[in-house]
């Protein structure tokens, strides 16, 4: 088991961050957690002990470098990143939900990237690290309603196995969950998609089925890239 490893989540506030939060503590790892809900982060660190909370808006390419500078002044490095946060405000392209296309790709593509400029360099300078991103199923398949998210969560696939090919000492791993109990559906504001997502979303995983796969992908020795685990319900299509 390689314990005490110093990680960076981001969307460490609900759902999949925060059952990778309490799965991680198990481990002895030492977590840096990023959200914007702070209050959420300042409860979870209060109830588990010993982790470092801070205001992280992902689409802020400052947030991601300030959140990395925070680990690299207290702890000297940084060892695995998790692009965890994302939305799924699901829409017919016909609705022209425009600013939700917008939000979509600023968290789940652009928030992805800051994250990995925020800690590529110091990885690349320490000659090891792991960056994990979590995709979907949907980067997989696509949906209708779910055009702009599946686009999205492509995107991370194909983000995420180009740094891997690009590098040869970080660890580059995708996480791909099917779906999962969590509030990603609770922001979705077209009725039609509201609609489908009750009979789709009727059977889901528990958050920690993925928090398991996030923390064995971790505990690999460090010649061992883990590129990508698929974590779906057993009742799927
Ligand atoms: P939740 O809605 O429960 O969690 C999403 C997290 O992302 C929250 O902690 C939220 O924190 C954070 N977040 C959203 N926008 C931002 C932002 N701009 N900056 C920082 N943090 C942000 O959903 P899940 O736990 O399900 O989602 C986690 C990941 O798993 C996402 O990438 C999602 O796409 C993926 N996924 C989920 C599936 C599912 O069925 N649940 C299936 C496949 C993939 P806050 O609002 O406090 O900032």
């Amino acid at each position: 088991m390689n314990n005490g490893k110093i990680i960076l989540l981001t969307g460490a506030s609900s759902g999949i961050g925060e059952a990778t939060v309490r799965r991680l503590v198990r481990d002895g790892h030492q977590l840096i957690l990023g959200a914007r809900r702070m209050d959420r982060l300042v409860a979870l660190s209060e109830e588990l002990g010993s982790i470092d909370c801070l205001p992280v808006d992902v689409t802020q390419e400052q947030d991601l470098r300030q959140m990395a500078m925070f680990a690299l002044s207290h702890y000297g490095r940084i060892d695995v990143l998790i692009n965890n946060a994302g939305v799924m405000p699901l829409s017919p392209l016909a609705a022209l939900k425009t600013e939700e296309w917008r939000q979509t790709i600023d968290v789940n593509i652009h928030g992805v990237l800051n994250g990995i400029a925020a800690v590529l360099p110091a990885m690349q300078q320490q000659g090891a690290g792991q960056i994990i991103n979590i995709a979907s199923i949907g980067a997989h398949v696509i949906y209708p309603l779910a055009a702009v998210y599946c686009a999205s969560k492509f995107a991370v696939r194909v983000i995420s196995d180009a740094l891997r090919q690009e590098t040869d000492c970080i660890r580059v791993t995708v996480i791909t969950p099917g779906t999962v109990e969590s509030e990603l559906a609770d922001h979705i504001t077209d009725e039609t998609a509201i609609e489908a997502m009750r009979d789709f979303r009727r059977i889901t995983l528990p958050a920690d089925a993925i928090a398991e796969a996030i923390a064995w992908s971790i505990a690999q020795p460090d010649s061992v890239d883990v590129s990508e685990i698929i974590v779906r319900h057993i009742k799927s299509p």
